[in-house]
């Protein structure tokens, strides 16, 4: 007997769902593509990487998109927009995700890199929102923004990377009240530790990467292991899902227990 327990399988109704992904072909953003699938929704993936998109694409067995550019002017951003509403005629909902930790300091960087990594970092978020945004108008589409836990605990070393960061969760809040009327949502994941190349990449930068890994792993309270992509990918799913139809505006943060937690417990 199974008197009072919740025995549905939960639905998401993503099928045939069309999502942009920005960074969709690799970490958490491939890890996203990935459980779209899954769930027999369309990501269309707005990733250079061609190999781990195709990987991606022969998943789908067709019902997904790679549009194989680096993101960087309004233009790059509206014709993606555009190529996706040609090819399957509407949008769904859109992941704001691309970014890379660029490591431009107060000390050690300069204004040009700065800004070029806020550029880099940000506004392809705000280039992406408003191309998408008739067509999220239309199908009551979701936003999800990816951000980081560096935005609320700094990192010392990041300045470009921490304000695009903290520049997305503003954004996040911003965006959720001017589109009320709409009934579109917008929430934000920050992540903390996820092994994804990117992550890979640091890790590789310290003298003794797996001393480094070792003492990362033993500081996250739950479990003392990183956060996996798919565990990313599976809130970014059920935000992006009419399930989370009542959360709007939110800051989510899938790490363990990293940012909240007291980790000298
Ligand atoms: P990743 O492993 O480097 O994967 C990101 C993917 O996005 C790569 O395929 C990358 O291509 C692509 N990409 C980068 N910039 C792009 C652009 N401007 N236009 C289109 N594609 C672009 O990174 P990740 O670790 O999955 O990070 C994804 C997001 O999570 C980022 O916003 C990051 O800030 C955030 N995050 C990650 C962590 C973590 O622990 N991993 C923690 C907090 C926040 P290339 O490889 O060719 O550059």
């Amino acid at each position: 007997m199974v008197c009072g327990l919740w025995t549905e399988k939960m639905n998401l109704n993503l099928q045939d769902k069309v999502i942009l992904i920005s960074g969709g072909a690799k970490g958490i953003g491939g890890a996203i593509s990935r459980a779209l699938i899954e769930e027999g929704a369309i990501p269309v993936m707005i990733d250079p990487s061609e190999k781990e998109g195709k990987e991606i694409l022969d998943l789908a067995k067709g019902k997904a998109l790679q549009i194989p550019i680096r993101l960087f002017s309004p233009e790059d951003a509206e014709s993606a927009v555009k190529m996706t509403f040609k090819t399957f005629g509407k949008i769904d909902g859109l992941v704001n995700n691309a970014g890379a930790n660029d490591g431009v300091s107060l000390a050690h960087g300069n204004p040009v890199a700065y800004a070029d990594s806020v550029a880099k970092n940000l506004f392809h978020y705000y280039y992406l929102a408003h191309y998408a945004l008739p067509y999220l108008k239309k199908s009551r589409g979701a936003i999800v923004n990816i951000s980081s836990k560096t935005a609320v605990t700094g990192q010392g070393s990041t300045s470009g990377y921490v304000s695009a960061k903290g520049a997305q969760l503003a954004l996040t809040r911003e965006w959720a009240v001017e589109l009320l009327p709409f009934q579109i949502r917008v929430n934000a994941i920050l992540p903390a530790e996820v092994y994804t190349p990117m992550y890979e990449n640091w890790i590789q930068s310290f003298p003794n990467p797996e001393e480094k890994l070792a003492e990362i792993n033993a500081q996250i309270p739950l479990g003392n292991r990183m956060t996996k992509p798919e565990e990313i990918a599976s809130m970014a799913i059920f935000l992006l899902s009419e399930k989370a139809s009542h959360i709007t505006g939110q800051h989510l943060y899938v790490d363990g227990g990293y940012t909240h937690l007291d980790r000298a417990l």
